[in-house]
């Protein structure tokens, strides 16, 4: 007979907290993880609810209760709804449309709404208050194990657990945990902000949120959480420097002993290339040569030759934000230097103009060598992965990076700048080898990558060791998410003390 629920020993329970999540909104890296990570936790038996604002044109889920909030003598009626999210996971979609129900996530263009402050310290508190009242229909919770709060936009959640909450009798046994996806987005307000979050004035000090004469969300979230997670391990070690720390080295260094790197996994059921609808023939570790039916339709798409010697030219992809991060500055700064390499390349992205032009440019002059395509095209984003031969990466700084591990389990050989998750997923040299990684941020150390990728390409019984040695490689959210739960359960028992 199985065991009553009753005997059981009791589901532990998470609340993740964000500004993002697929299939509600996405506009980075963020959505992706928090659309994954709730219900891979699920599946390891957690309890979990997913907190994010239910933004314009977002109308999933249950409609769930309603609530009149008051935060720092703002007063907003804020509607619930629930929404399945796998696992048993749920959603718990904020609504307020005074302050979500607007054209842009967090701005428009380039400038942010001036009081997101004040829409994500809803979005924290409406979730918390949520979280101590219980679920419509079931009892209410006798507690809450862990808060998990994601990048600025949630750092207010470990600072009022500390505050607002530290009596209250379920939040206040609650442990949290803060995950930084992106240091250089900081949430910095001025400090008359203070009382309208409902925080008080003794917030304004060095070891807690102020940051150069202002209040940083960020930081609220880095000193008050029991624990700091990053997107891999490398970046969790770069982020602890002057270079990479973007002014946060010193407070992260302080707090070293509770700051963990976890390596983002990929959604492995959307980035298979055995099932991907996108591709003209499945294909998979044992079946290699039906890759050549993808790379003869990228070829197509792109207008690039794919008779005789152009199909034996190893065809090299990128798809990215055209913007410095990427190392776009150090692709750019080849220029002609790219066409004269014995490969094709093409090129799928959008952002600053200038890299836009560049690319452009560059197409017109070398149509046999160089394609681009400026726009956003989720199908030709999954056709490339499968149709290069090998993927570039040559980012200034990633925290994680999801191309080159869909590259990896696409058998297209990623080349990359050992930063961050580059560094973590991409190796050339031992055993694990599997592709080409260049350190200095320089063209010429770029260009010595490129060339020793395109000569490895002649080999080509080495090029499938190093196609297999990615493609074997477990990506998937499980084993993040098991990572996850060391550390939830770690920041319990320090709770728990
Ligand atoms: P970041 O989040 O810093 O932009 P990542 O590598 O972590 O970088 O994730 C980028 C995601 O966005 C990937 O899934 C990538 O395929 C996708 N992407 C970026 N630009 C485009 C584009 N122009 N068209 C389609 N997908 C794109």
């Amino acid at each position: 007979m199985p065991a009553s629920p009753r005997s059981s020993s009791r589901r532990r329970s998470v609340l993740i907290l964000g500004s993002e999540a697929v299939p509600f909104a996405k506009t980075g890296g963020l959505a992706d993880v928090l659309g994954a990570l709730p219900s891979a936790l699920a599946r390891l038996g957690w309890d979990v609810t997913l907190a994010v604002p239910r933004y314009r044109g977002v109308d999933a889920g249950e409609p769930a209760g309603v609530e009149t909030l008051r935060v720092g003598g703002f007063t907003c009626n804020v509607s619930f709804r629930v929404a399945p999210i796998g696992n048993g996971a749920r959603a718990l979609l904020v609504g307020c449309p005074e302050l979500f129900d607007r054209e842009g996530l967090y701005g428009i263009g380039n400038h942010d709404y001036p009081d997101n402050a004040r829409r994500f310290a809803v979005l924290t508190r409406a979730a918390l208050e949520f979280a101590r009242a219980g679920r419509p229909g079931g009892p209410a919770p006798s507690r809450l194990d862990v808060v998990h709060a994601h990048d600025w936009q949630a750092g207010l959640a470990p600072v009022y657990l500390k505050t607002l909450y530290s009596g209250d009798p379920i939040l206040g046994r609650s442990a949290s945990v803060f995950t930084i996806h992106n240091l250089a987005y900081q949430g910095l307000f001025e400090p008359d902000w203070l009382p309208r979050l409902d925080l008080p004035w003794s917030l304004f000090a060095i070891d807690r949120m102020e940051f150069w004469g202002r209040i940083s969300l960020l930081k609220g979230g880095i000193n008050d959480a029991g624990a700091i997670t990053t997107v891999s391990p490398r970046y969790a070690q770069e982020i602890q420097t002057p270079e990479l720390g973007s002014g946060f080295d010193g407070i992260l260094r302080a707090r070293r002993g509770d700051l963990v790197g976890i390596l983002n996994g990929i959604d492995v059921r959307e980035w298979d290339p055995a099932r991907d609808r996108a591709l003209p023939a499945p294909y998979d570790i044992d079946h290699l040569e039906a890759k050549r039916a993808s790379k003869a339709a990228v070829l197509a798409r792109f207008g690039l030759p794919a008779e005789g010697s152009a199909a034996e030219r190893p065809l090299i992809g990128m798809i990215t934000r055209m913007v410095d991060q990427k190392g776009l500055d150090l692709v750019a700064a080849l220029g002609a230097e790219l066409p004269r390499l014995d490969a094709a390349f093409v090129v799928l992205g959008t952002g600053e103009a200038r890299y836009q032009q560049f690319w452009r440019s560059l197409a017109e002059a070398h149509p046999d060598r160089i394609g681009a395509f400026i726009g956003f095209d989720e199908a030709l984003a999954h056709l490339i992965e499968a149709g290069a031969d090998m993927f570039l990466m040559p980012s200034r700084f990633e925290p994680c990076g999801l191309n080159q591990m869909y590259s990896l389990r696409y058998g297209t050989v990623p080349i990359v700048r050992a930063v961050g998750g580059l560094a973590d997923t991409v190796v050339e040299s031992g055993r694990w080898r599997n592709g080409f990684v260049f350190h200095d941020h320089t063209p010429a150390a770029l260009l010595a990558a490129l060339q020793r990728a395109v000569a490895q390409f002649a080999d080509r019984r080495r090029w499938r060791a190093l196609q297999r040695a990615g493609m074997v490689r477990d990506h998937s959210w499980d084993r993040s998410a098991r990572e996850y739960v060391r550390i939830y359960e770690r920041v319990m028992r320090g709770r728990a003390r």
